[in-house]
C-alpha cells in the first residue's frame, strides 16, 4: 500500500505569510485537504501533518513522516516577498535529494505552470522538512500570498490545482487521475432543488466550498427526504 504525508506549512500561532485578511496557514489547509481527499479517493493512504489550524513544530513533521514510513511527503505553503511585487510557483528538493523526489517537484511545478502560474523553477533549499524526512520529499510554494494575481488563480482555480498535484503525486506512483465521470456537485444540488429534496442550495455549496461540516439536523432531514424520494420512486 502506498503511503503518502501531506503537510500543510505552517497553523496555529505561527500565520504564515500574511496579506490583509488572508493567512498563508488556512489556504494551505484548505489545498492540502482537498489533495487528500483526493488522492484517497485513488486508494492512497493519506497521512496529514495537521487537519485543523494547530501549531505542529517541523521536527514533529519530519518524525511523523519518518514514524509512519511514507513513501513521499509533500509540504504545502504560498509564498510572500513585498506586495505585489514577486509571483509564480517554485517547488522545494533538498541538495541531496533523492531521483524520486527530483523527479516529483518536476512534475508537481511542471503542473502547476501549466495551471497558468509563473514558472519560477525547482529548487535547492536545506529546509528542516526536506532535511529531515527519509520519504523523498519536496517542498511547493502555491504562488505568492502577496500578489492578487496569484491569489485570484489561487481561488478562481482551485479545482485545476487540487488536480494538478494530486495528477503529479499519482504521476509519480504510476497511476491516473480518474475520469470525472460521478456528477460534478454543482449538477447534483441542482437536480435535488428541482425534486424538491434541497430547498436552500447556498448552504450546502457554502459547506462543500469552504469544507465546513453542515448541521447534523439538516443532514438528518435531507436523508429522510431523500429516503422518501426513493421509496416514491421504487414503488
Ligand atoms: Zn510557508
Amino acid at each position: 500500500m502506498i503511503k503518502i504525508g501531506l503537510d500543510a506549512g505552517h497553523g496555529g500561532a505561527d500565520p504564515g505569510a500574511v496579506y490583509g485578511e488572508r493567512k498563508e496557514a488556512d489556504d494551505v489547509l484548505a489545498l492540502g485537504k482537498a489533495i487528500a481527499g483526493k488522492l484517497r479517493s485513488h486508494g492512497i493512504i493519506v497521512g496529514e501533518t495537521r487537519t485543523k489550524d494547530i501549531s505542529v513544530p517541523l521536527s514533529k513533521r519530519a518524525r511523523l513522516s519518518n514514524e509512519r514510513a511514507y513513501d513521499y511527503f509533500i509540504s504545502i505553503h504560498r509564498n510572500a516577498y513585498l506586495p505585489e511585487m514577486a509571483s509564480g510557483v517554485e517547488t522545494f528538493i533538498h541538495p541531496k535529494a533523492s531521483d524520486k523526489a527530483v523527479s516529483l517537484a518536476r512534475t508537481i511545478q511542471e503542473s502547476l505552470v501549466e495551471v497558468g502560474f509563473v514558472d519560477r523553477g525547482v529548487k535547492q533549499a536545506n529546509f528542516q522538512v526536506l532535511r529531515e524526512t527519509k520519504a523523498p520529499a519536496v517542498l511547493v510554494e502555491v504562488g505568492f500570498l502577496d500578489h492578487s494575481d496569484d491569489n485570484r488563480m489561487f481561488d478562481t482555480k482551485r479545482d485545476k490545482i487540487v488536480d494538478a498535484i494530486t495528477n503529479a503525486i499519482l504521476g509519480q506512483l504510476g497511476k491516473k487521475l480518474k475520469e470525472q465521470d460521478e456528477m460534478k456537485i454543482e449538477s447534483a444540488i441542482a437536480l435535488l432543488v428541482e425534486v424538491g429534496i434541497i430547498e436552500t442550495p447556498e448552504y450546502w455549496e457554502t459547506c462543500i466550498n469552504r469544507n465546513v461540516p453542515p448541521r447534523s439536523d439538516y443532514v438528518a432531514l435531507l436523508l429522510e427526504r431523500m429516503a422518501n424520494f426513493v421509496q416514491t420512486n421504487l414503488n
